[in-house]
């Protein structure tokens, strides 16, 4: 809106900027015209006392053609002052003592030097009524109204001048500005979009993640149960066939019906015993789902979550994971599973420390594998647990599960690699998997020493 004003404003300017203008060079055309009366007054007086004194007849000549100029001169004078009647009534003022002052020039030529007597007669009574005199007076107070009129129009137009320097200068600054803020909400929006990106892309993969990690947490409860009970239900049927024999081996009257229930538990036993194996076997099938991924974009997305959790207490990362090696045959939400696991736990540990530094670190290693570290600077292990820290359900958090390094263990395994845990050099644990290369035939660093940070 405001461009539109200033731009209308503008053009108004430059309309009345035109009109200035149109009306200087006007003022300059009348005062051109009337120098170039002037000059041709005089030059008509020159030629009048030339043929006068000389007789030679290229004055004459010269007379004849300046007082046609001057006639055409004083009709264009007129025309360009129409606009003015003051300036026309100065001008037809003009005229008439020009045209009684040719007349006079003109009776001195026709009685050239033969009649000089008449002549000087003509020039004598023509210094007696101060023509030239007058002419000149008219001439000048013509010359000084339009100077008048010129500088007043100049400083008008230089006033209009620098109304539309400003106007255009503030146009420019307008359009520089609204440049700018267009760019900065162009960059806000598309910051504001990128930001949405980025939290849909964390949200989908915490869903995906949740979903995989309740999957294998409902597998690993049922595994563990599955072995829980394997047990109670083993020496349930061997109580029953204990009982059994007894109960044959003695005289009672209801053995016969006695050994028949008895039949029934010890079938019953075998058949929970049947559904616990068959339950045993679906999860401990493990089914993953393996494709060719980054090493590295696994471990930066597990980090992103990770981080959204940890944000208060944030801690310093350093990934030093080889590019040579960084295709691994994998399933990826599984892996993830496992990084975050194992970063969630370090994050955990550290917490309260005032030094939380966290190192991910690969290495190429026997058979094809890659050996990924993850280690931190946390209390390290609770003597307590670390023999048992793999085993479902073993914690040392008042609200931990004890799944987690257990379900990383049976995906580890899955994919045909190991996992350990042990005392970080630097004070801390240190975590250690192997993992299958998708290239195991690439560049190989085997044997290389992991050095931790
Ligand atoms: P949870 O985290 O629910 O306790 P986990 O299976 O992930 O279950 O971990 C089992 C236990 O192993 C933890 O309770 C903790 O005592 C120990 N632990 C795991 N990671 C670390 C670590 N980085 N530093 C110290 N102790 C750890």
């Amino acid at each position: 809106m405001l461009f539109i004003v200033i731009a209308a404003a503008l053009f108004l300017n430059l309309m009345r900027l035109r009109d200035s203008f149109s009306w200087v060079q006007h003022t300059n055309d009348v005062l051109l015209s009337i120098s170039g009366i002037q000059r041709a007054v005089l030059e008509a007086e020159t030629n009048e006392r030339g043929y006068l004194l000389t007789g030679i007849d290229s004055y004459s000549e010269n007379y004849h053609h300046t007082r046609d100029a001057l006639a055409s001169r004083l009709d264009s004078l007129r025309s360009v002052v129409t606009d003015n009647p003051d300036h026309v009534a100065r001008v037809d003022e003009l005229r008439q003592l020009i045209d009684m002052r040719t007349a006079q020039l003109g009776r001195v030529i026709e009685l050239g030097p033969e009649r000089m007597r008449e002549a000087l007669d003509i020039l004598e009574q023509a210094r007696t009524d101060r023509l030239t005199e007058r002419v000149e007076a008219s001439l000048s107070a013509l010359t000084r109204v339009e100077q008048g009129l010129l500088a007043e129009r100049m400083a008008r137009h230089d006033r209009e001048s620098l109304a539309a320097a400003l106007i255009t200068a503030c146009l420019l600054i307008l359009a520089v500005a609204s440049a700018a803020i267009a760019a900065f909400l162009l960059e806000h929006q598309r910051a504001g979009a990128r930001q949405r990106e980025a939290d849909q892309r964390l949200q989908s993969l915490q869903a995906e993640l949740m979903r995989v990690a309740r999957l294998s947490t409902m597998g690993e409860m049922s595994s563990a149960l599955a072995h829980e009970l394997n047990q109670p239900l083993g020496a349930i049927t061997n109580y029953v066939q204990g009982s059994r024999r007894l109960v044959e081996a003695s005289s009672h009257p209801d053995k016969a019906k006695i050994g028949a229930a008895l039949d029934k538990a010890a079938q019953q036993t075998l058949r929970a015993g049947a559904v616990i194996q068959r339950l045993r076997e679906f999860v401990g099938r493990g089914e993953t789902d393996k494709t060719v991924e980054s090493l590295r974009a696994i471990a930066d997305d597990a980090l992103t979550l990770a981080s959204v959790v940890s944000r208060d207490r944030p801690v310093d990362v350093a990934l030093k994971l080889d590019p040579s090696i960084d295709r691994v045959l994998v399933d990826k939400i599984q892996l993830q599973q496992v990084f975050l696991n194992l970063i969630r736990n370090a994050f955990e540990a550290m917490r309260d420390l005032p030094e939380r530094k966290l190192s991910i670190i690969s290495r190429a290693a026997e058979d094809g594998m890659i050996e990924v570290v993850v280690a931190d600077t946390g209390p390290g292990l609770d003597p307590q647990i670390a023999d048992r820290m793999f085993q479902p359900f073993e914690t040392t958090k008042p609200e931990g599960m004890g799944i987690g390094l257990s379900i990383s263990q049976t995906i580890i395994q899955a994919h045909g690699g190991s996992i350990t845990a042990e005392p970080s050099p630097g004070g801390g644990t240190l975590f250690r998997f192997t993992l299958p290369r998708a290239d195991p035939g690439g560049h190989d660093t085997r044997g290389a020493a992991i050095s931790v940070v």
